[in-house]
């Protein structure tokens, strides 16, 4: 007979984690660039004490366990002491990512339910435009002093955050609770129609924190200092925002400023040793570098996905400017890393165009994690790095129902995550393409759906699809066809500009081609493929 285990069962709650860092690293700085410009300092036991004020002003508020709080922000203390106090109390951080379109945030702060959403002063515009037509929020609390808190013409019930924990002190116990219940929320846009949320257990975040910090990951310890370019409102920033604490690593956040030259000089300043974020900031960054002739004299390593990371940008990271990559994959719907690119000892003694080579693909599931790739039956294909298929996921922390469905994701047991894969005899996976009608640009998705559906609105549109195309700075862009309908007339202008009035700005497509009929399939569905083979170069 199985025997039980006789050690003590304590769950693995996110509080826990600050009060580690607290408790630990209490010295350990936090370095946040405020929204309006200045960089904020403080350290782990500062974010801590912070972070139960906010529980209490929110418990104040009459929020209670299990109610949602969204927050639209970028990476910075405030939305930080956030992550903690609203998970912490038990309550769910519900992530909004602010370059959906208006319709989709309100769809997914009504969805989610939030009481309560944290902003930053930049999206005083969106809040405006969204705040009526979300009747559960009863505060709209802006992450600032309320020198730095915009009055917002029509909307009520908003508060400076500062004024909101100013009233309590920090005398507060986090409350214990199941280890599986809702941390965190997120919400994917990658497919067609209404986003989907992902809902990150205690147990899902603090798994994956651990993991994360391990050398054959992005190795995070008391000696590093982390800089998440990757945002907040984006699988939690991969889960930084908890593993740096969990190692006692110096975190900086870089608030509004993404561009190459701000990042760059906040690596320096703050002599910023590990990165992460998704490629099209890199090119961004590399960029600046090349341009004025720069160098990192701290940084030695750092993290990417989201996209693939082209083999140039990695050589050019590590022949040129002595950064390692770590290149992993992993999705919304995977609480972030999945698998990861590092190499081996043997690897790593390889050269250079070898070494680039086996970190471009996508690498090795980590630990608590299995990857297959299967055939259109279902079935298991070999491992010989040829043979493609659709990646299936299972494990700890990857998700098993979406937010409010009905039914389980999974097939046998595993998440279908939509990319076509192969794996290796050693392991390694590599991205091949993708089933998802979806195109990728700087990290964030763009549904081919939706704006097919958008485009065909247009009283002189018969049919349309729009396909991804590759792009040197955003690695895809969309490419929009149109068939016209007999005797009708349309300019691409009118038909662009018609669509930048119902999708989000960068979502409108770089370009349109008129067709005479657009390739169908024996089913009746636009054969995206052919399309994409005839036209389906690079956008320059
Ligand atoms: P998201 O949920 O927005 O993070 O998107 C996840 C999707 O991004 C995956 O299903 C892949 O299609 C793509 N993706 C993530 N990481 C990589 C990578 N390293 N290489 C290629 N595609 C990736």
């Amino acid at each position: 007979m199985l025997k039980h285990g006789l050690m003590m069962d304590r769950p693995l709650l996110l509080s826990g984690i600050i009060e580690h860092a607290a408790a630990q690293f209490g010295t350990v700085e936090v370095v946040s660039r405020e929204t309006h410009g200045p960089l904020h300092r403080y350290t782990y036991a500062d974010c801590a004490v912070r972070a139960r004020r906010l529980a209490k002003a929110l418990a104040a508020l009459g929020l209670e366990p299990g109610a949602t709080v969204g927050s639209i922000a970028w990476n910075n203390h405030r939305h930080l002491e956030a992550y903690y106090a609203v998970s912490g109390s038990g309550m769910v951080m519900h992530t909004c990512n602010p370059r959906l379109h208006p319709q989709q945030l309100v769809y997914i702060i009504n969805h989610a339910e939030d009481e309560v959403v944290l902003f930053d002063a930049t999206f005083a515009p969106l809040i405006k435009g969204i705040a009526a037509a979300c009747p559960k929020v009863r505060a709209w609390v802006c992450l600032a002093e309320a020198a730095h808190t915009p009055a917002i013409e029509g909307v009520a019930h908003i508060v400076a955050y500062e004024d909101l924990i100013a009233p309590h002190d920090d005398a507060f116990e986090w409350p214990s609770f199941d280890e599986r219940m809702g941390a965190a929320l997120c919400y994917t846009s990658g497919t067609t129609g209404n986003p989907k949320g992902a809902l990150y257990s205690h147990r899902a975040i603090a798994l994956n924190a651990i993991t994360i910090c391990n050398p054959g990951i992005i190795c995070l310890s008391t000696r590093e200092t982390v800089l998440p370019v990757v945002p907040m409102f984006h699988i939690n920033a991969w889960c930084l925002p908890y593993a740096a604490p969990v190692a006692g690593a110096k975190l900086v956040l870089p608030g509004p400023k993404l561009d190459g030259a701000s990042l760059y000089e906040l690596i320096e300043s703050e002599r910023v040793t590990v990165s992460a974020g998704v490629p099209t900031i890199w090119q961004g960054l590399i960029a600046h570098l090349d341009a004025h002739g720069l160098r990192f004299s701290t940084m030695v390593r750092t993290g990417t996905g989201g996209s693939a990371m082209p083999l140039a940008l990695i050589a050019k990271f590590a022949d040129e400017y002595g950064v390692e990559v770590r290149h992993g994959w992993g999705m919304t719907e995977t609480t972030a890393v999945a698998t990861m690119g590092a190499l081996t000892g043997a690897e790593a003694s390889l050269g250079a165009a070898e070494r680039h080579a086996i970190v471009s693909k996508q690498g090795r599931s980590v630990f608590g994690i299995e990857i297959k790739v299967v055939d259109a039956n279902g079935a298991t294909v070999p491992r010989d790095g040829a043979t493609q298929g659709e990646l299936m996921v299972r494990g700890q922390w990857i998700l098993e129902r979406y937010f409010k469905a009905e039914g389980s994701a999974l097939i046998d047991g595993w998440f279908p995550t939509g990319d076509i894969a192969t794996i290796a005899a050693d392991g390694v996976m590599q991205i091949r393409d993708r089933t998802k009608d979806v195109i990728k640009t700087g990290g964030e998705w763009i549904s081919s759906i939706d704006l097919e559906n958008a485009a065909v609105a247009h009283p002189a549109v018969a049919m349309a699809a729009v396909i991804g195309v590759k792009h040197p700075k955003w690695d895809e862009r969309p490419l929009l066809f149109v068939v016209k309908k007999p005797g009708q007339a349309l300019e691409k202008a009118e038909i662009l500009d018609f669509l930048a009035q119902r999708v989000a700005k960068w979502w409108v497509p770089d370009d349109v081609m008129f067709l005479d009929a657009l390739p169908v399939g024996g089913t009746g569905k636009v054969q995206k493929n052919e399309l994409r083979s005839k036209y389906g170069g690079t956008f320059s």
